[in-house]
């Protein structure tokens, strides 16, 4: 008997993603019964105009009339939109794991003084149609949201609002990343949030789940593989000839996750006498704050804690802006890790700007980039991006290390997928651009047998 068939039909159940659909960005995906909602991740659309433009559209759906919002995990494109939601009228519990409340307060805390500081920026440059310019939300918006996160333990089923119950188990991807498994009026509903990579020195594995009756899966990698290749071994490449030729090593890096993944592979580079004798920085204030949950929750990753306080102590953290500004400013051979990860804000494009023109450097690009940021422009080989208004020529080496990636690759989702015992009904393929999307919904079908759907985005569903 499958979980579909054990409880009594109380009402039609629908589904419908709200954002994440035929693109990486502004996971929302709404479920409904009778006049019970419960929004399962509620994040930021970013990159390219058209999406960013989204996050100031009306929700599908008004936010006074949303019972609960799970969530994943903690990145921007999950969580980012909680304080807008808040502000349009939600009032109910934000249900998370501890580790993912603990991430998100560090996350929407700096999304709105980015917010604040980017409308603050239109107004006093006049550069905006509307007078006066508003952040999306404010600092204030965020510290609501904040407080109206539940947090629960990994793999224990938990009462929801409206008759649902909730499971967390291990996403890996990064710190809190949990895959939600979602029971509600007799049907069993399982989001994938972002799986992380098997075999991760920082995370641990991404935790099977027996069954389901819906499945709504992510597909960021959903068309490719990761090479198969040592990441530190290729790092330890990258810097020492960089090195060599007198250069400085650039290092966009998400604040969360990515940044603590790349400082303990070079904290086991340089622990085996394989990197330079040059200085690391960590310039991010969010990324280092992002390290310290990592010491909060050791349960909820593989590090040591005597591994996780070297590496923390081998690099230089600077907070202070003007300490940043002396490393842009250094000709000397060194390793900069700084944020943000594609490249759209933050410290990172002071160091792109004084770096990237020069042919001695290179610039390493880590993570998955968004279509329509700088971070993509770069991993695509482009000759200048724009910051802050002026040409800036990329002559530095680009590096496309994906290997190093937080997301699992097509070939780990399929792994993943074939931990389920029995088969879901229908998956559900979202958070992919049009084509890696549509490649993991024919290789379900045919490898798997299961029937796969990408979803338009507002587009309905019935369960
Ligand atoms: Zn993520």
């Amino acid at each position: 008997m499958s979980s579909g068939e054990r409880g009594a039909r109380e009402a039609e159940l629908t589904f419908c993603a709200l954002g994440a659909a035929g693109t990486v960005t502004g996971s929302k995906h709404l479920l409904q019964a009778g006049d019970r909602r419960i929004l399962v991740d509620c994040g930021l659309f970013q990159g390219v105009k058209n999406l960013r433009e989204l996050n100031w559209a009306p929700l599908a759906v008004d936010p006074a009339g949303i019972d609960a919002v799970v969530v994943t995990h903690a990145h921007l494109d999950h969580t980012g939109y909680l304080p807008r939601l808040v502000r349009d009228g939600f009032r109910g519990p934000i249900v998370s794991t501890k580790a993912t409340a603990a991430v998100a307060d560090i996350i929407l805390r700096d999304s709105a003084a980015i917010q604040e500081r980017d409308a603050d920026f239109l107004n006093r440059h006049r550069a905006t149609r509307h007078h006066p310019a508003l952040p999306l939300y404010d600092s204030d918006d965020a510290r609501r949201a904040l407080e109206l996160f539940v947090t629960h333990p990994f793999g224990r089923e938990v009462d929801e609002p409206g008759g649902a119950t909730v499971t967390f188990r291990r996403a890996g991807h990064i710190l809190g990343a949990a895959t939600v498994d979602l029971a509600w009026q007799g049907r069993r509903i399982v989001f994938t949030g972002d799986l992380g990579r098997y075999d991760d020195p920082v995370m641990l594995d991404p935790e099977p789940v027996p069954s389901a009756d819906y499945l709504v899966m992510e597909s960021t990698y959903g068309d490719r593989s990761h090479e198969q290749v040592d990441p530190a071994a290729t790092l330890a490449e990258t810097i020492n000839a960089t090195v060599d030729r007198g250069g400085t090593v650039v290092i966009p890096a998400f604040a969360v996750g990515r940044a603590q993944t790349l400082l303990y592979y070079l904290w086991q580079l340089r622990s085996a006498g394989k990197l330079p004798a040059v200085p690391i920085y960590l310039d991010s204030p969010m990324a280092i704050n992002a390290s310290d949950p990592l010491g909060a929750y050791p349960r909820d990753h593989r590090l040591p804690p005597h591994v996780y306080q070297d590496m923390c102590a081998m690099a230089t953290y600077t907070r202070d802006a003007e300490e940043s500004k002396r490393i842009s400013a250094s000709r000397d051979p060194k390793v900069v890790i700084s944020a943000s990860g594609m490249a759209t804000g933050g410290r990172i494009l002071h160091h792109l700007k004084a770096f990237a023109p020069d042919p001695r450097n290179t610039i390493v690009v880590t993570g998955y980039q968004v279509p329509g940021t700088r971070g993509r422009s770069i991993a695509a080989g482009e000759r200048y991006v724009k910051i802050h208004g002026e040409w800036v020529p990329i002559n530095a080496h680009v590096a496309n290390l994906q290997m190093l990636s937080a997301h699992a690759d097509a070939d780990e989702l399929l792994r993943w997928a074939r931990g389920f015992v029995t088969a879901p009904r229908r998956v559900f393929v979202v958070h992919g651009e049009p084509q890696a999307a549509d490649t993991l919904r024919r290789r379900i079908d045919h490898e798997l047998g299961w029937p796969a759907t990408v979803p338009r985005q507002n587009q309905l569903f019935t369960l």
